[in-house]
């Protein structure tokens, strides 16, 4: 396994895929912690949770300068990525208990009846490079704290963020085989998931992917969560605040190069404000600062992958040739590193990949519609539900479109998030299951109901 610094192209370090002893050795590490782990009470889960976030906020640079090297977003995006870890350590370190207490019901006369909620055992998480840290704190600080233990399968070209997460865990105190990376390329997945020590699985990812462990987890009754792709609406209507919605909209479909789930992908924009939005949102994409992803200022970095920009610029060439317009950018900048440039593409012609498929990069579509209801219909016009941000300045109307737009969140006059607080995940081929609150928390536990006659 190799890690890669997109912006030079240099080999960072090589590292030895973990052999099948050694892949041996960390299960039933795995299977030996669980039945430890599952019997200390959650408070004091809790506690360790909260040592991780300390850690994680003392090395921040240390861990946002790793992100930077392994996949190339800007420093000052990694390091608000750690903080954001610590931020869902915080979260579960306070609530966890309060989430997984004893559920009491109404009992008929003479019997107690309650649900208690048991940890399931060893989870196998599957991850993706593009936020190397919070996908895979998204899941431990709600799994581990649930009394389960994790096993990670991180992508192979961030194999240094694996190995860190691993030693933050161990550093904060949890004990040996609570948390564990596992060093193996996909074409391994299957046959860790098929051992019958590992209980569950949760994959973040593309939509292959995604259907290659379900089938597996299937095969075996193992339950699963899937965060898939998106190709997120972004919809501003005649009242929007045209300003606000540029630039927010600029940002949420460049933050991380665009490399991202939730990134704002398809711009809907109501006939009566087109042309001003237009021009506000194409001011505010070539304002941003395109460069080396370790200084402070620059807004959009390299692509994670030589290959994946490459992939970019196939699927906007494309969308050209099939009568899209280029706005902005459109050609791999002409320099050392995966570079794209923020591009704005309109009159996208339906069915073209920019259209039809997720672009994870810093690639925008923008389509006119004459009214609310040809807005709804093409913000729904989507293999994927992820999330859909709408711009209004009448909320009831806002929430009224957000209960006909297909998605696992709506957000109106904001762009699209994740949040401890609140469930995150996605309807149609984005997935299924959430992650995130009380309802991710939840995922992984057996709810037991105990009833006592
Ligand atoms: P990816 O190629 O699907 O890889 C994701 C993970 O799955 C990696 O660890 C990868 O391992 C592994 N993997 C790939 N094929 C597999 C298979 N057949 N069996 C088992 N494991 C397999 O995706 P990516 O390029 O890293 O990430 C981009 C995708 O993730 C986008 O589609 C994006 O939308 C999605 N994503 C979704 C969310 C969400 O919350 N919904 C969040 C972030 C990203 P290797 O690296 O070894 O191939």
């Amino acid at each position: 396994m190799k890690s890669t610094n997109p912006t030079t192209g240099e080999t960072i370090e090589t590292y030895d895929d973990h052999t099948e002893s050694e892949i041996e050795e960390r299960l039933s590490n795995a299977e030996t912690a669980f039945e430890a782990w599952r019997e200390r009470p959650v408070a004091e889960r809790e506690t360790k949770l909260a040592a991780v976030a300390t850690l994680l906020r003392e090395r921040t640079e240390e861990y946002a300068e790793l992100m930077t090297r392994e996949m190339g977003k800007p420093i000052a995006q990694a390091e608000a990525e750690v903080e954001k870890c610590a931020w869902v350590c915080d979260h579960y370190a306070e609530h966890a208990g309060r989430y997984l207490q004893d559920e009491q019901h109404a009992s008929p006369p003479g019997s107690k009846v309650k649900t208690i909620y048991e940890p399931l055992g060893p989870v196998l998480a599957i991850m993706p490079w593009n936020f190397p840290f919070w996908q895979a704190f998204r899941f431990i600080a709600p799994y581990l704290t649930a009394g389960n233990v994790g096993l990670l399968k991180h992508a192979s070209n961030v194999p240094g963020c694996a190995l860190a997460i691993e030693e933050v865990f161990r550093d904060a105190g949890y004990p040996e085989g609570t948390f564990q990376s596992l060093l193996i390329p996909s074409d391994r997945v299957d046959t860790v998931l098929s051992d019958s020590r590992v209980k569950a699985a949760t994959l973040t990812g593309s939509g292959p992917a995604g259907q290659a462990v379900a089938a597996t987890a299937g095969e075996n009754l193992k339950k699963t969560v899937l965060e898939l792709g998106g190709s997120d609406p972004y919809v501003v209507l005649d009242d929007a605040d045209v300003e606000a919605a540029a630039t927010t909209g600029a940002w949420s479909r460049n933050l991380n190069g665009g490399q991202s789930c939730i990134a704002a992908k398809r711009f809907v924009v109501h006939d009566a404000v087109y042309e001003e939005f237009i021009k506000r949102f194409v001011a505010e994409i070539e304002s941003f600062t395109v460069g080396d992803p370790m200084e402070q200022d620059t807004d959009v970095g390299p692509q994670a992958r030589q290959d994946l920009m490459e992939g970019i610029h196939q699927q906007v060439a494309e969308s050209v040739d099939a009568g899209a317009t280029v706005l902005t950018g459109g050609e791999p900048l002409d320099c050392e590193g995966a570079y794209y440039p923020p591009t704005v593409l309109a009159d996208v012609p339906p069915g073209c990949p920019v259209d039809a498929e997720e672009v994870f990069g810093p690639v925008a579509a923008v389509y006119r519609v004459s009214d609310e209801d040809a807005a709804i219909e093409k913000a729904n016009d989507t293999e994927f539900g992820l999330g859909a941000s709408i711009w209004t300045d009448d909320l009831d109307r806002g929430e009224r479109i957000a209960g006909r737009i297909d998605a696992g969140c709506t957000y109106i006059n904001e762009l699209v998030k994740s949040d401890p607080r609140v469930p995150f995940g996605g309807v149609k081929e984005s997935g299924y299951g959430r992650e995130l609150s009380e309802a991710g928390i939840k995922e992984f536990v057996n709810p037991k109901t105990v009833w006592s006659q």
